[in-house]
């Protein structure tokens, strides 16, 4: 057991402590002080984002505290990848049962190993008593005028997916099961992978991108909304991970696949002139990409087998409504 300073010292410790003079990160003051003090470079707009992990909500009771650290910042970093920012810090609100000296610091070693791979450095928080919640803001940069965000697409655009989505969908339904489920998929429902460096190369390729948390068709109908245009996607198109295939069926695979959240992929519109370019932003970032669709005129999304269409069997995660169906 150790207080709430004890905690703070040891965040502080790991994260590195204030400067003397801005580093090349802009961190002027990190942790310490009573606020950070940041160094914007003078060409570059601030893009911020926060999300809030809870236990038993947004991760398995079961998760380690390592790879509740990864995704408590990992869906974090993936705003900043759907928006093609350069993440650059962070600050981090945690709320714990017990001051449990190595639970933090499992929790730091996936939280702050994540943050190094992508340049992101921790400069405040906040450390309370309470159920066990993660709440962290994310500060990225981009060219002004250069985010990308869900209303550029345009009636004709491709819809491009990254990544194998479905997998953290699987993992649940198999822990739902109480079976012993595949380490694979669990991987992906642990530890999401934010597609920074796809972000970054999609800028002035992509009209529009956004991430995939509450499943793809509906993050799909948030950007053809947000665009004032209907999207199609074609089921069969849809890359799947080995894992996935081996573990279900086809209906329940597309069902996953389609309306299953956690996947953190991001799922973006390019005029098809733009097709070579969309795959060198894949082969530059090592990002699996796959065009699984169209964005037409109208309004809303449908998802296809060949030429009949599929009817989802949910629309994705809803907090406040009757959660996943299944
Ligand atoms: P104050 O009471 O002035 O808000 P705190 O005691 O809450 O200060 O925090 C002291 C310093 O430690 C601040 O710089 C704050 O940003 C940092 N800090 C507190 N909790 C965390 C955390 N969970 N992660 C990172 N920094 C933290
Ligand atoms: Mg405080």
């Amino acid at each position: 057991m150790s207080g709430e300073f004890d905690l703070i010292a040891r965040i502080r410790e790991r994260a590195g402590g204030p400067h003397a003079v801005a580093g090349p990160d802009g961190v002027v003051l990190g942790i310490g002080d009573d606020a950070a003090v940041l160094s914007l470079p003078p060409d570059r707009q601030l893009v911020v984002a926060m999300d809030t992990l809870n236990t038993g909500v947004h991760f398995p009771h079961d998760t380690a505290p390592a790879d509740i650290g990864w995704k408590a910042l990992a869906v974090n970093l993936s705003d900043l990848a759907a928006m093609g920012a350069t993440p650059a810090w962070c600050t981090l609100s945690l709320s714990l049962p017990a001051g449990d000296r190595v639970w933090i610091d499992a929790f730091l070693d996936g939280f702050l190993g994540l943050a190094e791979a992508h340049r992101t450095r921790l400069v405040g928080g906040d450390t309370t008593r309470g159920p066990l919640s993660v709440c962290v803001t994310v500060h990225g940069l981009v060219a002004p005028g250069a985010a990308l965000r869900r209303d550029g697409a345009q009636a004709g655009d491709d819809i491009w997916i990254s990544g194998t989505p479905g997998d953290a969908a699987g993992a649940l339904a198999q822990w739902k099961a109480g079976a012993g489920g595949d380490a694979a998929l669990r991987a992906r429902l642990d530890r999401p992978t934010p597609r920074t460096a796809l972000g970054i190369a999609l800028i002035g390729v992509a009209h529009a991108a956004i991430d995939v948390s509450d499943g793809l068709l509906a993050d799909l109908q948030h950007l053809a909304g947000a665009s004032g245009l209907a999207a199609r996607i074609d089921l069969g198109a849809l890359p799947v991970s080995p894992a996935l295939r081996a573990a279900f069926g086809d209906d329940v695979r597309y069902a996953l696949q389609a309306t299953g959240g956690d996947d953190y992929e991001l799922c973006f519109a390019a005029p098809s002139a733009a097709r070579a370019a969309v795959i060198d932003a894949g082969r530059v970032s090592a990002t699996p990409v796959t065009r699984i669709g169209q964005l037409l005129t109208g309004s809303g999304v449908s998802a296809w087998r060949g030429d009949v269409p599929w009817t989802p069997p949910s629309r994705g995660w809803d907090h406040f409504g009757r959660g996943e169906a299944d």
